[in-house]
Formats: structure tokens, C-alpha cells, sequence
């Protein structure tokens, strides 16, 4: 809060990872935040394997890219912050991850993806796959060459979210679970509330950040093109023996993310099956075997459950983050896709310059129209 904008009443609709991080923001400013959430099956951030690695032109636009490294750049601070307010350190690994090539139209991919880091300022090391198995051992011979992108960090997606809330309690925001926010209340180009099961919540303004579902909040106001994606993941335990040091990408959608402990989950596809969350044998097994071709070891490791998310994607991989033009003090910021964890700390900061009317800073990448193609 400065001089400026007195406290505000901001109402933040989802508490997935790009709500919770906003509504952390908006209340470290001393704003009176109400956070709300259903908790629905398939929420993407409980999903999320959590990567922190700005993506490539091989996957988004190039502008979304550097979106991803500025937000990359915020993500220790933002780290450090929850962890000033909570006491609680959050599980930060940053040895980096390996992108290996399996395939010679993999190795030739490689070159694009280097491209596109040096154009964010990231820095990586390139190597050949024999290179690449003296520093993962588990890789296996099929792997031609691969590359570390040494700027990039794993955090554990579900340990954040619970920071996160404990964070809210703790600056004195309100966290509402298991309440659904039924309709937004608009009269005249101006959002005076939100409408839950209980009753009515005023606000000042309301930020729409409710993943995959938050066409169905907005309501008469729902932007055209927000896609739910889903993801599927098997999780997998060590039984001893060696452990994978590095998370693992290809560019076939498989990433490999070990965690403390000895799990592996093992990712992911993007299916465009509405909100749909049932974990199929036959998308299963193909992440498996694509698995089990890159770090062959795994063939060893006990099975301990499959699971879905369903990733709130835009048609054109952009994130829409930005005031409503039909009603601007509704700020909608979702569409972040295969990135939210990584975004959300510059999200958070582009939502809190907009409700301190600055447009310095973290200005949105993506303004908001409802027609956006
Ligand atoms: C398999 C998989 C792996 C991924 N890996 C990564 C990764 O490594 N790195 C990365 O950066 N990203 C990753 N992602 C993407 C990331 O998970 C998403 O981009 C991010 O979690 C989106 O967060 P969100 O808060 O916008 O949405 P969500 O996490 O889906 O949260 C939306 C919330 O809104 C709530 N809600 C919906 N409607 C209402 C309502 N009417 N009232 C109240 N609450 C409501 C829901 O219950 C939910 O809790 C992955 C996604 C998947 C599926």
C-alpha cells in the first residue's frame, strides 16, 4: 500500500499457484485479501512436476519466453520472501536440468532451443551424449547429445501452495477452501462483489485466477479461448541403487523430475479432453516407455500411483493477464499453460501494479480482450 491507493479490497478467485502467489502480493502490500477455493478435481498447480526453467521458442512465443526468464529471475527472491513470512525454508533444487536427444531431428532441435536461451541470457552447456551420461549416469546409451540448462531450479509445486496459505494467514489475508465463487456481481462496467453459496463478498477488485474454470467465473465477461489441457504423470520410488541427479526434458513432452526421497514422477501429455481427469493405460504407457528409452534404470523402480492436472492453456501459449476491458477492475490472470509455477511470482507483481494503477514494473505481456483469437 503507498500514499496512493489506500487499502483496497481485492478478492482473488482460485487458490491454485497463480492465485495464491497474487493474493501473497496483494496482501504483502496491506491489502484486505479474500482468496477462495473450491479445491476441484484436476487442479493444474497439484499437478505440476516444477520446473523453474524459462521455456523455449520451441515451445511458446518468443515474447513469452522472456516473460518466463524475468519471472525466472524473481523466483529466488519470491522464495525468500514465503520464507520470511512463514519461517519455513521451501525446497529449492538449482543443479539445472539435462534436455537430451534421442533422435537426429532431436539433435538438430537442440540448436533452436540454445537460440532461444541466448536470446533470455540464459546460460547452459552443450554436450555430447557421452558427455551427458559421465554427468547422469542413468541416461542411457540411446541419448546422441544433450544440453544442461544450468539456469534452472525445481521446486515442489504442492509444498509451495501450503506455504503460500500459511503465508496468507499470516499477513492476515483470509483463505477460504471448499467455497465456490458462483458469479462475479457487475453492474455498469463495475465488479462491486463476488457471489458464493454463503452470500456476497464485496470488493474493490477481483482477480480471476481460477485455472481451467475460469471462463465459468467470469461468466457473461468469459474470454474465447481458454483451453483445459491435460496432463497425465506416473509416479514412480527408487529401491535403492542409483537416483537420478537431474530432472530429465525431451522434446517429446517426456520430463523426468526426481524428488528428495527417491520418487520419480514421469510426465506428461497434453490432451485437449475438456475436464476430463481419468488417467488412461494408454497415454500411460507410452510416457513409460519413452521413459524407460532415455534412463533405462527406472525399469527397476517400484510403481506408486498415477495422477492428472489440467493445465489452463491459451490457443496462442500465451497468458492472459490483465484488466477486463469490459469491467477493469475484474483482472483476469490465467492462460499461463505449461508455465504457471515459473510465472506466477511475475503475475503476482504485474496484478499489483495494476490495482497501484502503475504501469511501470512488470507491465502485462498479454492484455486481455474477450475476443482474443
Ligand atoms: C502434469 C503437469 C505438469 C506441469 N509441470 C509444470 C512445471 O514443471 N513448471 C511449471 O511452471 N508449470 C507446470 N505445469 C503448469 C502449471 O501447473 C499451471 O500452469 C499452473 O499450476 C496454473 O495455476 P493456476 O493457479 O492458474 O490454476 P490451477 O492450479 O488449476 O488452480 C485453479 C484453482 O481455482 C479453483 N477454482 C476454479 N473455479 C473456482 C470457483 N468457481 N470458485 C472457487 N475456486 C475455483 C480450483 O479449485 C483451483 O484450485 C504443469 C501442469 C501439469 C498438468
Amino acid at each position: 500500500m503507498n500514499a496512493h491507493t489506500p487499502q483496497q479490497k481485492v478478492v482473488v478467485v482460485g487458490a491454485g499457484i497463480v492465485g495464491l502467489a497474487t493474493a501473497f502480493r496483494i496482501a504483502g502490500q496491506g491489502h484486505k485479501v479474500v482468496c477462495i477455493d473450491d479445491g476441484k478435481p484436476g487442479v493444474s498447480s497439484d499437478a505440476a512436476l516444477g520446473y523453474i526453467a524459462p521455456p523455449s521458442i520451441t515451445s511458446v512465443p518468443p515474447d513469452v519466453v522472456l516473460f518466463g526468464a524475468q519471472s525466472y529471475q524473481r523466483f529466488l527472491q519470491f522464495l525468500g520472501d514465503l520464507e520470511t513470512v512463514t519461517g519455513v525454508r521451501p525446497y529449492v533444487a538449482a543443479n539445472g536440468y539435462i534436455h537430451v536427444a534421442t533422435t537426429d531431428p532431436q539433435v538438430e532441435e537442440i540448436d533452436t532451443i540454445c537460440q532461444s536461451w541466448d536470446t533470455a541470457g540464459l546460460n547452459y552447456t552443450r554436450m555430447s551424449g557421452d558427455a551427458a551420461r559421465v554427468r547422469e549416469p542413468m541416461l542411457s546409451s540411446h541419448v546422441q547429445a544433450a544440453v544442461i540448462l544450468r539456469d534452472a531450479m525445481n521446486v515442489n509445486p504442492q509444498e509451495l501452495r501450503e506455504l503460500l496459505r500459511a503465508a496468507l494467514e499470516g499477513l492476515g489475508a483470509e483463505v477460504r477452501t471448499g467455497e465456490t465463487v458462483q458469479s462475479l456481481d457487475v453492474i455498469g462496467g463495475t465488479c462491486t462483489g463476488v457471489l458464493v453459496e454463503s452470500g456476497r463478498i464485496d470488493a474493490d477488485w477481483v482477480v480471476v485466477s481460477a485455472g481451467s474454470w475460469s471462463n465459468a467465473v467470469l461468466g457473461g465477461l468469459r474470454i474465447t479461448n481458454l483451453i483445459p489441457t491435460k496432463g497425465q504423470v506416473v509416479v514412480l520410488r527408487s529401491k535403492g541403487g542409483l537416483v537420478l541427479q537431474y530432472p530429465v526434458s525431451t522434446s517429446d513432452e517426456l520430463d523426468i523430475m526426481p524428488r528428495p526421497g527417491g520418487q520419480l514422477l514421469i510426465g506428461t501429455s497434453n490432451e485437449d479432453a475438456g475436464f476430463d481427469t481419468t488417467t488412461t493405460a494408454h497415454i500411460l504407457s507410452g510416457i513409460l516407455n519413452r521413459a524407460l528409452a532415455v534412463v533405462p534404470g527406472i525399469g527397476e523402480y517400484e510403481f506408486v500411483r498415477t495422477y492428472s492436472g489440467l493445465r489452463p492453456c491459451t490457443a496462442n501459449r500465451r497468458p492472459v493477464i490483465g484488466p477486463h476491458p469490459a469491467c477493469p477492475n475484474v483482472i483476469v490472470a490465467t492462460g499461463h499453460c505449461q508455465n504457471g509455477v515459473l510465472m506466477a511470482p511475475l503475475t503476482a507483481d504485474s496484478v499489483v501494479d495494476l490495482v497501484h494503477g502503475r504501469s511501470d514494473g512488470a507491465a502485462p505481456i498479454a492484455m486481455m480482450h474477450p475476443a482474443l483469437p
